[in-house]
């Protein structure tokens, strides 16, 4: 039988287009099907998952004997399903720092309106609604906007002074908290998220900064029967989980009549421990003087280079009746050509009609 290459598919709706956004903590509660609050992993003689904890068998399974208490069904079939967990108080997201420092420097730090003048507003309103703006362009009128606005040095609404932003990623020298930050940017009208050149239908600018997080399925982050010691061994998605809700329920049991400065210390440690928890590494930010030191792998680690994801696991393999093989430039060839083997340029053939 000739094999099928292609095939149409019998749907009855084609998807017309893909946009990205920012997941607020709504959709981060909305796609969940459990609040996870206990950081017990096991419980009872027979070790059971712990309800409530972040390998409740309500975000499906990883075990060939054990069905997903969601759907019912078992490993193969079950595709994993999403838990959250509550943060006690909100956290700068490591890769969205810049966007939030950049945020602060164009709005008014009191009424938290855009600090352009009417003149500039009417200017860049009329190119922003431009049709098919280009991503570079967009970048450039970025920086424009964030140019004027740094300018400013009071509001035009409420006459407050406009102070400098002090960027740094440590909450004890920080005039603006995650916090306040989180309730300012709620304050920011619609009419003024498109001169950040953000939509306000796919996020608004609060949704830069953690409230909640997603504690994924059970499936990405298996747990391993040891064979060496009794027990099991965790993935390090899990044991991060376990840390960030063990700080989660200090400042929860403590936060109330902590000294200030206490308080912070364990805000920051939980701001550290979400930031490794996406990205274990951290260059980028200020890290210095951190307790906490980077162990096993982020989320990004899991998708990026060689090892990761999208190349190790998604993309083109070898596959039979095709040749492989090194191209490369050389000095003995024009600079628009590129040398293969003679054996593979001999055999290739390239079907013309
Ligand atoms: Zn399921
Ligand atoms: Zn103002």
């Amino acid at each position: 039988m000739v094999k099928e290459q292609f095939r149409e598919p019998h749907l009855s709706e084609k998807i017309d287009k893909i946009s990205f956004g920012l997941q607020s903590g709504l959709d981060i509660r909305k796609q969940a099907h459990l609040n996870c609050v206990n950081f017990n992993l096991y419980e009872g003689t027979n070790h059971e998952a712990s309800p409530y904890g972040v390998l409740d068998p309500k975000m499906g399974t990883s075990r060939k004997n054990q069905k997903c208490a969601t759907c019912g069904k078992q490993i193969q079939d079950c595709p994993g399903h999403f838990g959250y967990l509550n943060l006690e108080l909100p956290v700068f997201h490591s890769g969205y720092f810049r966007a939030v420092i950049n945020i602060l420097q164009s709005i008014c730090k009191n009424c938290a309106r855009l600090l352009l003048n009417p003149d500039e507003r009417k200017k860049y309103s009329e190119i922003l609604r431009q049709p098919n703006i280009s991503y570079l362009r967009k970048k450039q009128l970025r920086k424009q906007i964030l140019e004027q606005c740094v300018k400013k040095s009071a509001c035009q609404f409420c006459h407050e002074t406009n102070g400098q932003v002090k960027k740094s990623w440590m909450l004890e020298d920080n005039n603006l908290d995650p916090l306040v930050v989180y309730n300012l940017f709620k304050r920011i009208v619609d009419s003024d998220i498109p001169f950040f050149l953000m939509n306000p239908s796919v996020g608004r600018p609060e949704d830069l900064i953690i409230t909640k997080l997603p504690v994924p399925p059970l499936c990405i982050r298996p747990s391993v029967v040891s064979e060496l010691k009794s027990g099991t061994n965790e993935d390090d998605m899990t044991t991060k989980l376990i840390g960030i809700i063990q700080i989660n329920q200090e400042i929860q049991l403590r936060g109330g009549n902590a000294p200030l400065k206490y308080l912070m210390r364990i805000w920051e440690n939980l701001q550290t421990h979400v930031a490794l928890y996406i990205n274990s590494d951290l260059s980028g930010v200020n890290m210095e003087n951190q307790k906490v030191k980077p162990t096993g792998r982020g989320i990004v680690q899991r998708l990026k280079g060689k090892q990761g994801r999208f190349r190790g696991n998604l993309s083109g393999k070898r596959v039979e009746f095709t040749g492989r093989t090194v191209i490369s430039p050389d000095p003995n060839l024009p600079i628009d050509q590129v040398g293969i083997p003679v054996h593979v340029a001999k055999i290739l053939t390239y079907p013309e009609w």
